[in-house]
């Protein structure tokens, strides 16, 4: 089987790896998924990623704001953001929709406008 190639840099290849950790109200969930050799942006597996959803709401660690971490990939002479799935979805935003992105203290707001 062919890797992929990352979509965050197009450098580098996809690899397998099983221990893409996220945390999820003070709980951390290891994730099955691929790693970028160049980058190291990290893409969980769907069904891995639902199946921390759903353990994580059974444990009752589904507070709102949810937490992922991240780390910024670089891209061309910027710094590139991955929206996590369960976020895109949940505020429903789409690639070329325009958002608002605001400095409050040390965090970065980021306002989808069409909501
Ligand atoms: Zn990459």
């Amino acid at each position: 089987m062919k890797t992929k190639n990352c979509p965050v840099c197009g450098k580098g290849d996809l690899v397998r790896v099983t221990d893409i950790t996220a945390e999820l109200g003070g709980y951390v969930f290891v994730h099955n998924g691929v790693r970028c050799t160049q980058c190291g942006e990290e893409f969980i597996d769907e069904a891995d990623s639902q199946k921390a959803i759903e353990a994580a709401r059974k444990l009752g660690v589904w507070p709102e704001p949810l937490k992922l971490y991240r780390k910024l990939s670089e891209a061309g002479r910027g710094i590139v953001l991955r929206i996590p799935s369960d976020i895109e979805r949940q505020l429903n935003l789409k690639p070329g929709e325009e958002v608002a992105i605001s400095k409050v203290g040390r965090k970065v707001v980021i306002e989808p406008l069409s909501a």
